[in-house]
């Protein structure tokens, strides 16, 4: 399978959705299959990406499906709500291969029951542990050069500023972000709940039914994020 492109965008039908929106209460229809962008899986939990941004075209040519990180580049504003992404200045690194680096080393934390969030020093150190910490760390490090550079380090005010652009400038984002991309913090809060650990474990193909995050509400679908 080609792995399609991946780049941070903003579009006016997709701004605002979230656990009050149509993209949650009417989910479009997609395959349960692998991320069209990074490859991932996660049996039941994958989710539609409107291929031209345009969250009112659902046309099935139109939709692919995407794993909860990659469709996240879609909803800066839901990222920012759920404090699931920092923005990092990571040129020499794609979208997709960062997503893929990043939840690597945070199931390896959580497995060796560390915080992938890095907010707790880890309780036992080991080799994979301390790789997976540095590894995140050093990605981490990026964060002050994309402040720097974009002047903020919210993604929801840089989506707001997408939206803002003309047409034309619109056009040309990926010269314009080249290098910014979403680092994965380790949490994902829906509902005031993480539901990021529950995550990574089905992506590792290793689904907790204990760690499965509830439904927003019994009247709507259960949508884990954007
Ligand atoms: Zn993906
Ligand atoms: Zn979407």
């Amino acid at each position: 399978m080609r792995f399609l492109p991946l780049s941070l965008t903003a579009h006016p039908t997709a701004w605002g959705l979230g656990p009050a929106g149509t993209e949650w209460q009417e989910p479009a229809k997609v395959a349960d299959a692998p991320c069209r962008f990074c490859g991932a899986f996660a049996a039941g939990r994958q989710e539609a990406f409107h291929l031209d941004g345009d969250h009112n075209n659902g046309r099935s040519a139109n939709l692919v499906p995407a794993c909860t990180l990659c469709h996240l580049v879609q909803h800066p504003d839901v990222a920012a709500r759920q404090r699931s992404v920092m923005l990092v200045w990571l040129p020499e690194i794609s979208q997709a291969a960062l997503f893929m680096l990043a939840r690597t080393a945070q199931l390896d934390l959580l497995d060796a029951g560390a915080d992938p969030t890095l907010d707790e020093p880890p309780p036992k150190s080991s080799g994979v542990v301390d790789a997976a910490w540095r590894a995140l760390s050093a990605l981490r490090a990026r964060e002050g050069q994309a402040r720097s550079r974009l002047l903020t380090d919210d993604p929801n005010v840089l989506g707001a500023a997408l939206l803002a652009l003309t047409p034309r400038a619109f056009r040309g984002r990926s010269n314009l972000l080249s290098g910014i991309r979403m680092l994965p913090t380790g949490r994902m809060l829906v509902d005031g709940k993480d539901i990021y650990p529950a995550l990574l474990r089905a992506w590792a193909g290793r689904p907790d039914a204990a760690a499965k995050p509830a439904p927003v509400s019994t009247s709507q679908p259960s949508r884990t994020a954007a």
